[in-house]
């Protein structure tokens, strides 16, 4: 339903995305929740609970790791797939626990993606079709290890049939963002300290500058340089990386 994730400077990174959740309660939403990959420990840490946006900010103020993080996803979940639990809430996590996606939106064909990927041995936890992004954007990076986290991206939604807006960060990769929509709104926020995504531009009034509206089929990819910290973007279509022979 709704979605917001945010590469800025450390303790702005999580708070700006629950403000961003926060702000957009009023579409309606039945779950909450928030991955970050924090600046110290550098390992994929999630939060995500059934019920308001207050009880998840709740649960994250007593997580330390949260409140310095490179990078952030946050969802509001309207169930299409699967009844409302923590379980089936976004943030969806890979089998191994290094990506991690927010979805708005339906993967109409995740049945039968689902049952191939069961098929060479990936396991699934929620009833969800969204949760066959994360393992699917997994399953690219690991049939090419050199493939940027753009390309998976790509690559996996080229899968997909449906309607999405969605976000992904990456343990391997804390200081970069990517984004994607097709059929579900999603703008990029740029300010001096950072780069937003969110499904909504009320999500960041007031805290970016700028806002871009991103078009049908874009691919989003937002990065800090490691060492000046300069923050960065480029957009491109989901038809560029359509260069793999992939096989599933
Ligand atoms: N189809 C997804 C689910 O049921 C996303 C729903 C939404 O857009 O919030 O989890």
């Amino acid at each position: 339903c709704g979605i917001i994730a945010s590469l800025m400077a450390g303790d702005q990174t999580v708070a700006v995305a629950l403000e961003g959740l926060r702000r957009m309660e009023y579409r309606g939403y039945d779950s909450a929740g928030v991955a970050c990959i924090p600046n110290l420990e550098r390992t994929l840490e999630v939060e995500k609970k059934k019920g308001k946006v207050i009880n998840l900010s709740s649960a994250v103020a007593g997580r330390p790791s949260f409140k310095d993080a490179s990078v952030a996803v946050a969802h509001t979940r309207w169930a299409t797939h699967g009844p409302p639990t923590d379980r089936n809430s976004h943030p969806h996590c890979s089998n191994d626990n290094k990506i991690a996606i927010v979805h708005n939106g339906i993967i109409e064909n995740y049945q039968q993606l689902k049952e191939e990927l069961q098929s060479v041995g990936y396991d699934f936890v929620s009833d969800t079709d969204s949760e066959i992004l994360a393992v699917l954007i997994r399953h690219q990076q690991l049939q090419d290890p050199e493939l940027p986290l753009e390309a998976a991206v790509s690559l996996a939604l080229a899968e997909c049939n449906g309607a999405w807006a969605v976000c992904v960060i990456d343990e391997a990769n804390p200081d970069i963002l990517v984004g994607a929509r097709k059929g579900s709104p999603l703008i990029l926020g740029r300010s001096r300290d950072g780069l937003m995504l969110a499904s909504d531009a009320t999500a960041v009034a007031g805290i970016a500058d700028e806002v871009i509206y991103l078009e049908e089929d874009d691919v989003v990819t937002c990065t800090r340089e490691p060492i000046s910290g300069e923050y960065s973007y480029s957009i491109g279509s989901m038809a560029d990386h359509h260069f793999s022979d992939y096989s599933s």
